[in-house]
């Protein structure tokens, strides 16, 4: 077996190894998109619930579209979704959910409080 071979044989080793690992994360991202797939399926039957209460009591599909509006411009951008602000509780500063503590005063975030 020639230096070549040896080499030749460690690079189909990895991609073996590569495709591996590849096969067991789509087998997880299976998994997660199912979930999502379930708690979009969810949220469509109370959305569906709540249209038909409020249609009862008189909150028209117009109305409904009009606040869905007002809420979607409220980040300043009318892209279908909302991602609620959430400011430090000491200096009143935009905060990343992303983030453990306050990048401009440092006080730690409680986490709760995002939710
Ligand atoms: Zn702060």
């Amino acid at each position: 077996m020639t230096l070549y071979d040896l080499f030749q044989n460690f690079k189909i080793f990895e991609a073996k190894d590569d495709a591996d690992r590849a096969s067991l994360r789509s087998t997880d991202n299976v998994g997660e998109i199912n979930k999502l797939r379930d708690q979009i399926d969810h949220l469509s039957l109370v959305c569906q619930a709540t249209c038909e209460l409020l249609d009862e009591i008189g909150i028209s599909k117009k109305m409904m579209l009009a606040k869905i509006q007002e809420i979607d411009l409220r980040d300043g951008k009318l892209d279908g979704k909302y991602v609620k602000q959430h400011t430090c509780r000491s200096c009143h500063r935009p905060l990343a959910a992303r983030h453990l503590m306050c990048m401009y005063c440092g006080v730690l975030v409680d986490k709760a409080e995002l939710l």
